[in-house]
C-alpha cells in the first residue's frame, strides 16, 4: 500500500516537472534555437504532420529511455509513466483540444480545459518567434494577465524595430 501510494507520488511529480521541463523548452528552445522545427507549428498549413511533432519524439524517446533503465531502477520506471502519462495529457489538450488534431471536434466550453485552450490561443496571436506568451501547456495564467503581457510584448517589439 505504502510502495504503491509511493509509485503515484512519483508519477505524479514527474507530470508536474514534465509540465515545467516542456515549458521551458518552450520558451528557450522551441521560440530559440529550436524555431527550424518549431516554426512549422506557428504556420497555416493543410499537412498531417509538422516538423515540431519531432519535439514530441524526442520527449518520447526521453520516456522509452527511462523505462530501459526502470528494468534495473523500479523508481526510474515509475518516472517513465509519469513522462508517459504527462506525453498523454500534452497530446489531449495540445493536439486535440487546442489544435483539434483527431478525427472529432470537441471544445471545450467551461472550466479549467478552456481556460487551457484559450490561454494556447493567445500563444498562436503571435505568428513570429519573438514576444509570444503563455508557454505551458497543462497549465496557463490567468487570461488578463496574458492578453496584458501580450500588448506590453508588441509594443516592446515595435520600439526595437
Ligand atoms: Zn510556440
Ligand atoms: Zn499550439
Amino acid at each position: 500500500m505504502i510502495a504503491g501510494l509511493a509509485n503515484v507520488a512519483i508519477v505524479v511529480a514527474t507530470a508536474v516537472v514534465m509540465e515545467l521541463i516542456a515549458a521551458a523548452v518552450h520558451r528557450y528552445v522551441m521560440h530559440g534555437f529550436g524555431w527550424g522545427w518549431h516554426k512549422s507549428h506557428h504556420e497555416d498549413h493543410d499537412h498531417v504532420l509538422e516538423r515540431n511533432d519531432l519535439f514530441a519524439v524526442c520527449f518520447a524517446a526521453l520516456s522509452a529511455a527511462l523505462f530501459v533503465i526502470g528494468a534495473w531502477h523500479p523508481a526510474v520506471w515509475w518516472m517513465g509513466v509519469g513522462t508517459a502519462l504527462y506525453g498523454l495529457l500534452y497530446f489531449i489538450v495540445h493536439d486535440g483540444l487546442v489544435h483539434q488534431r483527431w478525427p472529432f471536434h470537441w471544445i471545450p466550453r467551461r472550466g479549467y480545459l478552456k481556460h487551457l485552450v484559450q490561454a494556447h490561443r493567445l500563444h498562436h496571436a503571435v505568428r513570429g518567434r519573438d514576444g509570444a506568451v503563455s508557454f505551458g501547456f497543462l497549465y496557463a495564467a490567468p487570461l488578463d494577465r496574458l492578453v496584458r503581457q501580450l500588448r506590453a510584448n508588441a509594443h516592446a517589439g515595435r520600439r526595437q524595430e
